[in-house]
């Protein structure tokens, strides 16, 4: 991906580096937000949540979660290799909605066929990650918001990577409205399970733009690669790939072993 045409940031007048498919950027001189798309400044509330880890720092916390927890291979940590990591600064859009949705239908587990209408109201605080094609878990994840500062360059670390979005906050509400409707709808099954009808109100309160830093640590086990994904604010672990038990005899024993007399050390 390289360079589809010259820019200059509204602000300081630098020029700023575009790739294709990105929207929403940031001036690498001075932290500005454009809209690249439509040519304007982009008005969001623009936060970013520091990184507190280090590389050794992230290796421990990786190393802790191999050595723990009961569907792990019991020589998961003993065995693992750390191959790479990288922190990445992910744009991320969080829109506040409120929905209501009324529903009419039926009822039918248990045998009977009851009519029921009535009317589900729910607030909101949806993720959106801003990059296309993307498999990253954002439901799995957590964003710390109550940790956000506001956004300035100097937070980035000097080897770690930062995103622009590729959409901008309208593609986001519209995303975060389709997402919504299906969570809806899937908590209103509970009450009728065959939908006749169902019509959403929604009304966006506020849209913000945060960045979060996410390690991405690469590991080997018994020669496969795997990958697990921890937030650079908190530390959690948002994913990570546990491999299959260890077929070899050795690890079937301390498997077992572990199995029946409790944690190995
Ligand atoms: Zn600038």
């Amino acid at each position: 991906m390289g360079l589809i045409r010259d820019v200059k940031c509204h602000n300081c007048g630098a020029s700023l580096s575009l790739k294709a498919g990105e929207v929403i950027i940031t001036c690498d001189f001075c932290g500005t937000a454009f809209n690249v798309a439509s040519g304007k400044d982009f008005f969001l509330e623009h936060s970013i949540l520091p990184s507190n880890f280090d590389n050794k720092k992230v290796d421990d916390i990786v190393r802790t979660w191999m050595g723990d927890g009961p569907l792990k291979p019991s020589n998961l940590r003993s065995r693992s290799i750390i191959t790479g990591r990288s922190q990445v600064f992910l744009p991320f859009y969080i829109v506040h909605t409120n929905v209501r949705t009324s529903y009419k239908g039926f009822f039918t587990r248990g045998g009977g066929r009851e009519e029921r209408s009535g009317s589900l109201d729910r607030e909101y605080y949806w993720k959106v990650l801003g990059r296309r094609g993307s498999k990253f878990p954002t439901k799995e994840y957590e964003i710390p918001l109550s940790g956000k500062e506001d956004f300035n360059l100097s937070k980035i670390p000097a080897k770690a990577k930062y995103l622009n979005a590729e959409f901008d906050e309208k593609d986001a509400q519209d995303m975060t409205k389709v997402e919504v409707q299906d969570h809806q709808r899937f908590l209103i099954m509970d009450q009728v399970n065959e939908v006749s009808e169902m019509d959403h109100d929604f009304e966006i309160e506020d849209v913000e733009f945060v960045h979060a830093p996410v390690w991405r640590i690469d590991y080997t086990y018994n020669g496969s690669p795997f990958q697990i994904l921890v937030c650079g604010n908190t530390g959690n672990v948002i994913r990570g790939d546990i491999p299959p038990p260890d077929l070899s005899v050795g690890g079937f024993f301390s498997d077992m072993k572990r199995a029946f007399f409790g944690k190995r050390k």
